[in-house]
């Protein structure tokens, strides 16, 4: 029998009788079971979560800290564990799977070390003026099924800090590594302040309606994103939306394609291009385009395509069969378009486990569906483009506004151009860089508001300005 994990609410784990299967995408087989909550669990959850904030909320910000800390120092201390159990139901290789583990650990214990200070507004002989952060209260955190752990940390770690408590949903297909966590984290936070459920995608809806519920901190698609909007204009919820993306990396002519190359590759094929932030369209200068097209796809001959618990993976099957089947659907329709191929794009749906190949395309069509639509698979188209002002626009064409990336022997010209793009984040020759002190988040449809930082810790709060009239004669 699969292994069975438990929900964490109030301090206890805690189970339903009834059970959902977790199945690794490598080999199509149950791994492990989680409990389907409905809505008087998801109370249950939340009520304990309320209770918790009266003295959470007031437990001085040094111990809140200390906690997640020592939140960090569980997930390090089991690292192991963790990262194995992450690519047997994520899908990433073992190296990527210890990475957003050691990542989660790292990402947190940063952020514990920020601060909230009060501001003063007027300090004047007539008044003093003074903001305080104070907690929204109990938020609601869901998450996607790309990077489970750190994403759930990305929300309980700035949440404790600011003191509010927290009613986590993982994904229903990746909910195993951080139903785990929450076993080893249950004796080192107090009870109540870190509720973790599980559930389908109908457990979603209730936790964005839930009237006892403060803000929603939500991370997946644009498409649910619009649906969290709506639920949580009831009572108008605070929210933060972390949407799709469809990034644009630009190459100059200037960038030498055998140096670039391999970071390239990785900035659209690691986690098999199921990252948010991926690059999704590689736009190359003409002047390069064929060296460099030539040396991606020689550099991707090199990587095996597998199994991620199989040491000498790169790049992981697809994390489940819907998502499978829409990548697959793209090629498709790059094939019935004509598009041409430079290598890759001949997947065999008829075996096991959600193995996309290495696909790279070549130059199709700005408005190709794997142009214009996110792919979150490891399908890499590469476009060609003559002019600065041309890549700008054609760049910046798209509905959504996450990141992007600029490549350039001379980085001053890479910041003349990332700041004409319409994006929350450019990096200059590199990719993927996340900082736990820099705010992250999205334009336009890739959502609003801010995750990390000052700016994210914030939205975990409203800010009450309190002013004292000093010479004012009331008694
Ligand atoms: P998804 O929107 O399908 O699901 C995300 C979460 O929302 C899951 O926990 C799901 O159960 C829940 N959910 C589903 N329907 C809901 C509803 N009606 N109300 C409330 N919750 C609901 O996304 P996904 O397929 O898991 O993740 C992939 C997407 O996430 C991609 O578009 C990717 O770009 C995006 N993503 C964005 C970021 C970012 O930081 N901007 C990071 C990672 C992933």
């Amino acid at each position: 029998m699969a292994t069975q994990y438990k929900n964490l609410i109030n301090g206890q784990t805690i189970d339903t009788g009834e059970w959902c299967d977790v199945v690794n995408p490598a080999t199509e087989e149950v791994i492990g079971q989680v409990p389907s909550c409905g809505a008087a669990e998801l109370d249950q959850a939340v009520a304990a979560a309320r209770a918790a904030f009266k003295t959470w909320s007031k437990t001085p910000i040094e111990e809140r800290r200390a906690t997640i800390q020592a939140v960090a120092k569980v997930i390090q201390e089991n690292h192991e564990e963790l990262y194995r159990l992450l690519t047997a139901e994520q899908g990433k290789p073992h190296e990527q799977a210890k990475g957003e583990i050691m990542g989660a650990a790292y990402m947190a214990g940063s952020q514990a070390t920020l601060q909230l200070d009060d501001v003063i507004n007027e300090d004047s002989d007539q008044r003093l003026s003074r903001t305080r952060r104070v907690p929204v209260g109990v938020v609601g955190g869901i998450v996607p099924w790309n990077f489970p752990v750190m994403m759930a940390m990305q929300k309980i770690a700035p949440a404790m800090l600011s003191g509010c408590t927290i009613v986590l949903k993982p994904s229903p297909f990746t909910p195993l590594t951080t139903l785990r966590l929450a076993e080893l984290i249950k004796d080192v936070v107090p009870a109540g302040v870190v509720n973790i459920i599980t559930g389908e995608d109908s457990l979603g809806p209730l936790i964005t309606s839930h009237p006892d519920i403060d803000k929603i901190t939500f991370t997946g698609s644009t498409a649910t994103g619009k649906k969290i909007m709506e639920g949580a204009s009831k009572d108008l919820k605070r929210i933060t939306l972390e949407l799709g993306g469809n990034d644009a990396s630009i190459v100059l002519p200037d960038a030498d394609p055998k140096k670039v190359a391999e970071q390239l590759f990785w900035s659209s094929f690691s986690n098999a291009g199921q990252i948010c932030v991926a690059a999704k369209r590689i736009y190359i200068h003409e002047d390069i385009y064929d060296e460099l097209a030539a040396a991606l796809v020689e550099y991707a001959k090199t990587v095996v395509v597998g199994d991620g618990a199989q040491q000498g993976t790169g790049v992981g099957p697809i994390q489940n069969k819907k998502q499978y089947e829409r990548v697959l659907e793209l090629i498709q329709d790059a094939k019935d378009n004509g598009y041409n191929f430079l290598i890759g794009g001949d997947a065999d749906p008829s075996g096991t486990g959600y193995y996309v190949p290495i696909t790279i395309m070549d130059n199709p069509p700005e408005d190709a569906r794997i142009v214009a639509e996110e792919q979150f698979g490891p399908v890499m188209p590469l476009m060609k483009f003559s002019s600065e002002e041309e890549v700008i626009a054609r760049a910046n064409n798209s509905e959504y506004g996450l990141a992007g990336a600029v490549w350039t022997g001379n980085p001053e010209k890479g910041v003349e151009i990332a700041e004409q793009l319409e994006t929350g984040t450019v990096w200059i020759n590199e990719y993927l860089h996340l900082s736990p002190f820099a705010p992250f988040g999205g334009h336009k449809q890739s959502g609003f508001g801010a995750e990390y930082g000052q700016e994210g810790l914030k939205e975990f709060t409203y800010p009450q300005v309190i002013t004292v009239k000093k010479d004012a004669v009331v008694a």
